[in-house]
């Protein structure tokens, strides 16, 4: 569990566990979870109760403490796995909740089986990140008007089939290249959960879990990254439901991401990032900064990002067929300093 109410002004604070397990200091949770034993069951309902029972121990004593070098036979991390196989019949891994049964039918993100289209040390990240190991998978549960990935969120079938062996060996190759972490986009990494636990438990190398992920994760899923994410990069884009369904068909986003961010912020290290939209600073960037410091605090490590270009159907909306404004940037970037975040990146 963070210490959230410490003093986490400096970067190293803010990103202490993921900072250690880059060092080999400490192990990544997934790792941590591997070692954890637990007990196989029948049926959902039951799988969940073990999986409650582990979590809650561990925020108890804190996972820091686990020690154990031998793998049991069943792990907390063969629980999640055994958990997710059963979601995927039923998905609900993003609050779309489609119920569709992935093992034969795509839903509304129109992923069935999990494509990558690149993967590569990505060195335009954020700082402490580069190099990032970062893998980008196909398929998407948004619609965004202006994405800048349209060709691989909205095309799931364009990427390679990759088995999970084969992507855990390039993992551990990446990091003996000099990654920092392995990073998982798209698109967005949610439909593909099963096969991100699968390939992880298959790594030898101890390093950062990175889930860069719009933040629309259903309950269910945001259980089962608790204790395997090291560190969540989250794009928080909207700060009202009207924007988010007008321009990425996306229902109930404020409840769902302000949800996901203060459960999240609890449990793992966090870098938002925001990107100002042109004429979204009072509707969106303003509202978006406000929550963050009353609810997360002023120690968030915080990406105001002014990249945004007017792409894929960006033209038909008037509001954001131009590129952001230099005094737009400006104003976002001042908001926050006057609000008074720390860790502005
Ligand atoms: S990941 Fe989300 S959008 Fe995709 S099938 Fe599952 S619930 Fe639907």
């Amino acid at each position: 569990m963070k210490h959230h109410r410490q003093k986490l002004n400096k970067l190293e604070d803010a990103l202490d566990h993921y900072f250690k397990v880059n060092r080999n200091e400490e192990l990544s949770n997934s790792k941590k979870a591997s070692l954890i034993n637990a007990n196989n069951r029948e049926t959902l309902k039951d799988l969940w109760k073990e999986h409650e029972r582990i979590r809650k121990e561990h925020i108890q004593i804190g996972s820091h403490k686990v020690s154990a070098q031998i793998k049991p036979s069943f792990s907390y991390l063969d629980l999640k796995i055994a958990l997710t196989e059963r979601l995927l019949k039923n998905c609900v891994f993003c609050e779309r909740r489609c119920k569709v049964n992935r093992y034969q039918e795509k839903g509304f993100c129109d992923v069935q089986e999990t494509k990558i289209a690149s993967e590569f040390l990505h060195m335009g990240e954020e700082r402490p990140l580069i190099p990032s190991h970062t893998i980008f998978f196909t398929g998407c549960t948004f619609k965004c008007v202006y994405c800048q990935n349209w060709d691989i969120s909205q095309h799931s079938n364009l990427g390679m089939p990759i088995s999970e062996q084969k992507l855990a060996e390039i993992i551990d190759s990446r990091r003996s290249e000099g990654s920092l972490n392995v990073n998982f986009v798209g698109g967005d990494p949610n439909p593909h959960l099963l096969y991100i636990l699968k390939t992880i438990r298959l790594i030898k190398q101890n390093l950062p879990v990175v889930w860069n992920s719009n933040f629309y994760m259903s309950q269910e899923a945001m259980c089962i990254l608790e204790g395997f994410v090291d560190l969540y990069l989250t794009d928080f884009k909207y700060g009202n439901d009207h924007c988010a369904l007008r321009l990425s068909n996306i229902p109930d986003y404020w409840k769902v991401v302000t949800r996901n961010h203060e459960q999240a912020w609890k449990s793992a290290d966090m870098i938002i990032r925001h990107l100002v939209l042109p004429n979204h600073v009072e509707c969106c960037t303003k509202p978006i900064l406000d929550w963050i410091y009353d609810n997360l605090g002023k120690y968030v490590v915080l990406n105001i990002m002014a990249q945004y270009r007017p792409g894929f159907h960006a033209a038909e909306y008037a509001d954001i067929s131009r590129y952001l404004d230099k005094e737009e940037y400006q104003e976002a970037v001042n908001y926050a300093r006057q609000l008074g975040f720390k860790n502005l990146i």
